[in-house]
């Protein structure tokens, strides 16, 4: 069965930035399953698999832009340390929820900790990456109707 929207797959995957350092891979693990054309997985990634069949291996480099999208340096902003005070334990790298003017939340970092500031950078860990995936094709079958309808693969614990 050859990859394509509304199948579901099985891959193994290593994950190296551009520097060849290992950022993630599901060695060691069972192979991560996605629904293939759900935006599960990065739009670079989904397309490069497209029509691939169990057994196969394909290297895929994915630019920023189809990864996790490009560095926005307007994304890092200086929040009052003031701001955080009911935060225990603030780290650099921690991750806290923010929400912008429309009540959306999302997820920010913390850069570095001032005397009286936190920087925060709400840029994906992975973003301005040019990412490299070594993938192998575990397998390949049909969705069900569940997860058609949830645009995600039950497998494991999901229980709804
Ligand atoms: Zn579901």
């Amino acid at each position: 069965m050859k990859i394509k929207k509304d199948l579901v797959v099985e891959m193994h995957y290593t994950l190296k930035n551009a520097a060849g350092e290992v950022i993630d891979s599901s060695k060691g693990q069972e192979p991560m399953p996605f629904l293939q054309g759900h935006g599960n997985i990065i739009p670079g990634l989904e397309k490069a698999l497209e029509g691939l069949e169990t057994g196969e291996n394909c290297e895929v480099s994915v630019e920023a832009k189809d990864g996790y999208g490009e560095y926005q340096p307007e994304a890092v902003q200086k929040i009052p340390l003031e701001a955080l005070k009911g935060i225990d334990n603030l780290a650099v790298d921690m991750e806290l929820s923010s929400q912008d003017d429309k009540g959306n939340s999302f997820i920010v970092r913390v850069k570095s900790i001032e005397k009286e500031a936190v920087t925060v950078d709400a840029n994906h860990p992975l973003a301005g990456e040019t990412l490299h995936f070594s993938v192998s094709i575990e397998n390949v079958r049909a969705a069900t109707k569940d997860e058609l309808e949830h645009g995600h693969v039950h497998s494991g614990g999901c229980s709804h």
